[in-house]
């Protein structure tokens, strides 16, 4: 006899029956453990019913609410795999992503399920239908979770190392690619994450805002339900105000976020402390994208009562990596934290492939069982990404200090090459973050012909400032070696960024030079 654990049947080992899973923020409405795991036995065999078998794809085109879950649960349970795509693409980003991955089914919304016109994907509606929108539907999730579960449902044997899900990175630095994740790789996730945040009892009540199609979000769900019962406060999209107001009704604990929120909440402190209670919150968590030590600092100033933590970590190695759990550490001249339970890591030079001693940058490697199995039908990227001992090459440039601590530096495909010297963006950004007058900002690398790239700085002024461009350049001057000097500066209202916080250069640079 050979046993082995499914992640459903791992997360639902931990029984808190009556006590709330999930609180929808608009509605209001509660769902306890015992109706998730009661939909979910619904759900798996109505699916199964349909002929959903393991090893079929299905996908969640939704944005987040509380039967997102449900659905997540449902179908890895049958050893099926889900795919998820973020509710703001296009039709043609989402047709990109159904030829790629093939699913057999589709879990949509009414708002969204037009994107899948073209698809011939037969439709779950996760909400109501609107007659004034009529698409073809083959059921609805309401019709599936009242359905009884069957005795005589087909349910194969799901091992650890079965393909739970096929996540597609945002595709920021190059086309996206769907990872394939396996339900070993989420078990280990659920664990580190428990552990290295000590999420009990104590963690109570947590806000998810981040997004559920993205690892960030998945991460939040399965550390949430898994941890010793925490309630989450379901918000469908992020809304500062929303959010704020939701602290304060649900009593909320807990809060993971990504930079530019807290960028936003540090800029605001002042109004948001006097307008929200936020007594409640103990533990923000920031990850998915850098975070400079001047907002933490400027955080920690301005919310003494809430702890602020870092996670890094990437769709290939399932959300998990590298994280700080006390303030303390998150000061630490800026660092993502200390290495992940059960995770390796050692930082090779690019262009030696030779590991570095502490306190070298070079790009670093992660081992451990959160690692992706490859990239779907992507045999050339797996292997230019996975080496045959099981490192994932992160793409990220990184040190680590002499006490285990490590420093997340800049992307390595991001970085500016100025005369053959390379700029880190990311450096410059927490610079100009951290003058009085600028709100936000975005460096990117501008085409010269005679020096090759220089960067140039998006900075999005303070009400009232009349900074000027000459004022920041000699601001950054004053800081760096004369190559990593700002030599072209624009203001605008807004950085573009994605859902897991990231900025959109691509779309910055194509602004920059499509004057050229
Ligand atoms: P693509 O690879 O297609 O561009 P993506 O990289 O945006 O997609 P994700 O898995 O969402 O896909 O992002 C992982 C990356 O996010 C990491 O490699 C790192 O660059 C960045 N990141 C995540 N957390 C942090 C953090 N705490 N500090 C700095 N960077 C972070």
């Amino acid at each position: 006899v050979s046993a082995s654990l499914d992640v459903t049947t791992f997360i639902s080992s931990r029984a808190h029956h009556g006590k709330t899973a999930f609180i929808d923020a608009s509605t209001g409405r509660r769902l306890a453990f015992s109706d998730v795991w009661r939909a979910v036995d619904c759900v798996s065999s109505a699916l199964s019913g349909m002929g959903i078998r393991k090893g079929q794809v299905v996908l969640i085109l939704s944005p987040n609410s509380i039967y997102f879950p449900i659905v997540c649960l449902s179908v890895m349970s049958l050893g099926a795999i889900i795919t998820t795509t973020n509710p703001l693409n296009t039709t043609r980003e989402i047709a990109k992503q159904i030829a790629d991955s093939k699913p057999v089914l589709a879990f949509t919304t009414h708002q969204l399920a037009p994107k899948l016109n073209n698809s011939n994907l037969p439709i779950v509606l996760m909400d109501k239908n609107d007659p004034s929108t009529p698409i073809k539907i083959l059921t609805t999730l309401d019709d599936l979770m009242k359905a009884e579960p069957k005795q005589s449902m087909i349910k194969e044997r799901v091992n650890q190392d079965d393909t739970a899900t096929l996540l597609y990175s945002s595709g920021t630095t190059g086309a996206s690619k769907g990872v394939v994740s396996t339900h070993r790789n989420l078990i280990a996730m659920v664990q580190i994450i428990v552990c290295r945040y000590r999420l009990d009892e104590t963690a109570q009540t947590f806000i998810c805002t981040v997004p559920m199609f993205h690892i960030y979000g998945l991460a939040a769900l399965a550390t949430g339900l898994l941890a010793s019962g925490l309630t989450v406060v379901v918000l469908s999209k992020f809304e500062m105000d929303e959010m704020l107001s939701a602290i304060g009704k649900y009593k909320a604990t807990y809060l993971p976020l990504v930079p530019p929120i807290l960028v936003a909440m540090v800029n605001n402190a002042d109004a948001i402390n006097k307008k929200y209670d936020m007594s409640t919150l103990k533990f923000v968590l920031s990850g998915g994208a850098p975070l400079s030590k001047e907002v933490i600092e400027g955080f920690v100033e301005k919310y003494p009562a809430v702890n602020i933590s870092q996670g890094y970590g990437l769709t290939e190695s399932t959300a998990v990596g590298v994280s700080t759990d006390t303030v303390e550490e998150s000061r630490r001249y800026g660092t993502a934290g200390l290495l992940s339970p059960s995770m390796e890591a050692k930082i090779i030079e690019p262009e030696s492939g030779k590991p570095l001693p502490v306190n070298r940058t070079g790009e670093l490697w992660l081992r451990g069982p959160t690692i992706m199995k490859g990239y779907f039908s992507n045999e050339e990227a797996t292997a230019s990404t996975l080496d045959s001992d099981g490192w994932l090459r992160t793409g990220d440039l990184c040190y680590i200090d002499e006490d285990g601590f490590i420093f997340v530096v800049d992307r390595l495909k991001e970085l500016i090459k100025y005369k053959g010297y390379q700029v880190p963006p990311a450096e410059l950004e927490a610079l100009l973050l951290s003058h009085p007058e600028i709100a936000d900002a975005a460096v990117i690398p501008f085409p010269d012909k005679e020096v090759g790239q220089y960067p140039m700085a998006y900075v999005v002024r303070r009400t009232g400032s009349d900074l000027s461009a000459s004022a920041v350049m000699d601001f950054i001057a004053k800081q760096v070696a004369p190559y990593k000097r700002i030599r072209r500066v624009a203001f605008v209202t807004s950085v573009p960024k994605n859902a897991s916080g990231k900025i959109l250069r691509k779309d910055l640079i194509k602004l920059a030079t499509s004057k050229l």
